[in-house]
């Protein structure tokens, strides 16, 4: 798959659930960054948040029609859970059989990527968003937002979080950031050659092993 549609769960004036953090707020940042990472592996993304529906029928209905407007493969709803607060655990969610595996494959990589329970793919015929969309729909359950140790996980790992997101619904892995060279620990064995009390002596012979391609440099000391 490489053409996605993308949008947080609920509205700006119709609110999800909140806890430690709260779900609308969340689920509008990850949104973005699901699709930073999915442009990097040359994706096509349309994302959406819902700022002008007053109720739930309404949000809906608007999330819908968004996402129906847009060429794509897969539709997804990006959500936060609440109801437990004990080990609280990752969740996707979906409505027809044919998107079970990727909900089960989506589940497993954040709850991995955040070190949480993975509560797997769960069917839902009720809800709006996956009964709605034409296309095949996830709806994702990032982690409990009542569940301390899970918002905690969630903080720490928002990075890695996004990215396994946005590996698994296109299949492919994104390139590892290019990481400087360690020179903390290397020991350079440097080759002194001569000391001269005249500087003019030490310019005279600087300037043969120059000539000769060495690197020269004169220390004072
Ligand atoms: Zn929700």
């Amino acid at each position: 798959m490489d053409e996605f549609v993308i949008s947080s769960g609920h509205a700006k004036m119709v609110r999800g659930a909140s806890g430690y953090i709260d779900e609308v707020d969340e689920a509008r940042k990850v949104v973005p960054k699901v699709a930073e990472y999915l442009k990097e592996l040359d994706c096509k993304v349309h994302t959406f948040n819902d700022d002008a529906s007053k109720t739930q029928r309404d949000n809906i209905n608007t999330i819908v029609k968004y996402h129906d407007s847009k060429s794509r493969d897969l539709d997804v709803s990006v959500h936060f859970n609440a109801g437990t607060k004990e080990i609280g655990g990752t969740e996707v969610l979906y409505c027809t059989d044919g998107n079970k595996a990727l909900a089960t494959k989506v589940s497993k990589a954040i709850s991995e990527a955040l070190g949480i329970k993975d509560r797997g793919a769960k069917k839902r015929t009720d809800l709006g968003f996956l009964k709605g969309t034409a296309k095949p729909a996830i709806l994702i359950e990032v982690c409990f937002v009542d569940t301390k140790s899970n918002t905690e996980a969630y903080k720490k790992n928002f990075d890695e979080c996004c990215k396994a997101i946005a590996e698994t619904l296109s299949g492919k892995k994104l390139k590892e950031a290019v990481k400087p060279v360690e020179t903390k620990n290397v020991v350079l064995h440097k080759v002194q050659v001569g000391a001269f009390s005249d500087e003019k002596n030490a310019v005279k012979l600087a300037e043969e092993l120059k000539k000769k391609g060495y690197l020269t440099s004169i220390v004072k000391g």
